[in-house]
């Protein structure tokens, strides 16, 4: 049969042969990576928080309107419920999950983030072609000169605002909102010591565009983020876990931030449970579980780990470990508080 007899033949022929090129091309597309090659991947670290998730979209809608139709936002992990909840309130679909790199990420921008361990799995540092983040610079070594922005203010989604700025692209409602709760969240509305002068200014502008009370908006985002009731001890721990590498200890340091510390009392045991099991299962030096009560501005400190990882704690806070924690007023930032102080304990 010919293939011209056989489209001109009409009935079961053709029909069967429609089928099986159907069937061929469903198959080629679900087995093969479908993406174009030349996307542009922004994203921010695993277990995202709201500015790792905004930023992402922020930046890569400021990129589609600088003309940079290829840049799209994704994350590398699942939503919390604070995203969740200001990605509804503003109408945003939800970004594409991407957890691996093994098939795409040919070109990817780091937001909120720039230390390779925090970033979606499997990322060449090779490929990222730029970086736009607010956290310490640690080991980051590209042979190629790249855009690199990293300002000491509250959140990322503060430098991707002054970028709009820059750039005079104007900032639509949804993306100001966007913005404006990722520095809200990650200044604990302006109370971690983290927040800059500029943090407030910007939040005070994209209010405007919002046309909402930025400390109103940012409690209710509070509220959502520090109901713990629903939450399983290991959703505690996990849902802002960062592991670090000093002097060769490895170790990882957790948060949860609650509006009244009493509300994690009865869980208080299952939690460290689940710190033991992770250090054991992930072969850490310790884990130290910030409770930070955001209204008393005081952390709670939850330690386990070896001997040697509990001196440099009790070194690094200057007191001792009683029932598994240190007590520390005033303690708030895992960044600027916590980090330092164990990494300047571990130096041997
Ligand atoms: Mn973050
Ligand atoms: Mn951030």
């Amino acid at each position: 049969m010919t293939s011209r007899s056989l489209f001109q033949s009409g009935g079961i022929t053709v029909k069967t042969c429609f089928t099986a090129l159907i069937i061929t091309i469903a198959i080629i597309v679900s087995t093969a990576p479908a993406f174009a090659a030349d996307e542009l991947m922004i994203i921010g670290h695993e277990r995202p928080d709201v500015d790792s998730v905004t930023s992402a979209i922020a930046y890569a809608n400021l990129k589609n309107m600088m003309g940079v139709k290829e840049a799209f936002p994704a994350v590398a992990g699942d939503l919390n419920n604070e995203t969740k909840f200001v990605l509804d309130y503003f109408k945003i679909p939800y970004p594409e999950k991407i957890t691996n790199c093994q098939y795409r990420c040919k070109k990817v921008i780091l937001v909120d983030h720039n230390d390779m361990d925090q970033a979606v799995d499997n990322l060449k540092i090779e490929n990222v072609v730029e970086v736009v983040d607010h956290h310490m610079i640690d080991g980051f070594i590209r042979s190629k000169a790249i855009f690199f922005l990293t300002e000491p203010v509250g959140a990322t989604g503060g430098i991707v605002a002054t970028l709009y700025e820059q750039n005079k692209v104007p900032i639509s409602r949804e993306m100001a909102g966007l913005m404006m709760s990722a520095i809200l969240t990650d200044t604990v509305l302006f109370k971690s010591p983290t927040t800059s002068p500029r943090d407030v200014v910007v939040v005070e502008k994209l209010a405007k565009i919002v046309g909402v009370d930025p400390r109103k908006f940012g409690i209710e985002i509070l509220r959502i983020k520090t109901n713990v009731a629903s939450k399983s001890a290991k959703d505690i721990l996990m849902g802002d876990f960062k592991e670090f590498n000093f002097s060769g200890t490895k170790f990882g340091v957790g948060q949860i931030e609650v509006v009244d510390l009493n509300d994690l009392t009865p869980k208080r045991a299952s939690i460290l449970e689940e710190m033991n099991k992770l250090k054991d299962s992930e072969n850490l030096a310790m884990i130290v579980m910030m409770l930070t009560d955001v209204m008393k501005e005081a952390s709670d400190l939850l330690f386990v780990g070896n001997a040697a990882a509990a001196q440099s704690f009790e070194k690094a806070f200057g007191g001792k470990i009683v029932d598994n924690s240190i007590y520390r007023e005033k303690v708030l930032s895992r960044k600027m508080q916590v980090i330092p102080l164990l990494e300047e304990a571990l130096k041997k």
